[in-house]
């Protein structure tokens, strides 16, 4: 028995929708025309921050020509201190849609408040759960009923267990289109923001039969780290990345020190290309990926 099911002191799976043996396979999400999982290798990417209308189509454009086929984009942030840019909110959301517009990326955006979910869910094509949220289970209840496909990230010191049960949440609301995203946990190393949790990408891919993605830039904090964090998280069988960029990282109002710049784009194009021979998966944002479905 494992340790999953001791802690939860039954026999019986702990996680009977989100749970692998709940289905034969591995579940594939598809958000606005792209697919997430299981034979596809996804990257998404896109600003920390919405900030205006010119920076989220100048770094959606960066992204979708380094092969990504969902832009992220924070309209509503969560910070530290409140006194930080808390995003452009609803102002920052019509700039995303404006943006899928204009590039037929699909959009992945976070939401902070169940007040929040229907206007939300009303502009983006996924709903993201931010670290922090992970256990707002008022928030997972909202977005499991939304509609939208649910990018979950891990909270900042949940375990595994805990971020399943965060995942059942969603589903047991209606919502089985659930994507997990490892995005780094806090330990005692300072050297890093996070610490990428590079373990938990196969153990959670044995557990459950969601798709597990990767976030390099907050596991590692900084713009050195993305690169080589991202092929560790392809080498263990991650079904994509998530992965901040921006036109000009030195005056981003978020994450400037992890974000990938334009001297970055050849060589996230270059990772890109070698998604086949790393994973052994075809990269998504060729020539024949799937194009956004028209809203
Ligand atoms: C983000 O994606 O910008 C973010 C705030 O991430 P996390 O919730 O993982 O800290
Ligand atoms: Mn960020």
């Amino acid at each position: 028995m494992s340790d999953v099911r001791r802690e939860n002191g039954s026999a019986a799976a702990p996680y009977p929708l989100v749970g692998a043996e709940s289905r034969t396979g591995r579940s594939a999400v598809a958000v606005g025309g792209a697919v997430i999982g299981p034979d596809t290798f996804t990257l998404i990417a896109g600003p920390c921050a919405v900030e205006s209308a010119e920076q989220t189509l100048e770094a959606a454009r960066m992204a979708k020509a380094a092969g990504a086929v969902l832009l992220r984009g924070g309209a509503f942030k969560p910070r530290t201190s409140p006194y930080s840019f808390h995003g452009l909110g609803p102002a920052g959301l019509r700039i995303l849609a404006d943006v899928r517009e204009e590039t037929g990326l699909p959009i992945v955006t976070e939401v902070l408040d169940t007040r929040d979910v229907d206007l939300v869910a009303a502009h983006a094509d996924m709903l993201q759960i931010g670290a922090r949220n992970m256990q707002n289970f008022a928030l997972l209840r909202a977005v499991g009923a939304a509609g939208r496909p649910v990018l979950l990230k891990r909270g900042l010191s949940a375990t595994v267990d805990e971020w399943l049960m965060a995942a059942e949440y969603v589903a047991a609301s209606g919502c089985l289109d659930i994507v997990l995203c490892e995005r780094g946990i806090r330990t005692f190393e300072r050297s890093t923001r996070n610490t990428l949790d590079i373990a938990a990408v196969p153990v959670a891919r044995a557990l459950t039969h969601l798709p597990v993605v990767v976030d390099p830039s907050h596991s590692g904090g900084r713009r050195d780290l993305v690169l080589p964090l991202s092929r560790a998280a392809m080498a263990v069988g991650a079904d994509g990345l998530i992965i901040e960029l921006h036109p000009r990282p030195a005056t981003a109002l978020c994450d400037g020190a992890q974000a990938l710049g334009p001297a970055d784009m050849d060589a996230l194009a270059g990772l890109v290309q070698e998604v086949p021979l790393l994973t052994g998966r075809v990269a998504t944002g060729g020539a024949s990926a799937p194009r956004p479905v028209a809203r």
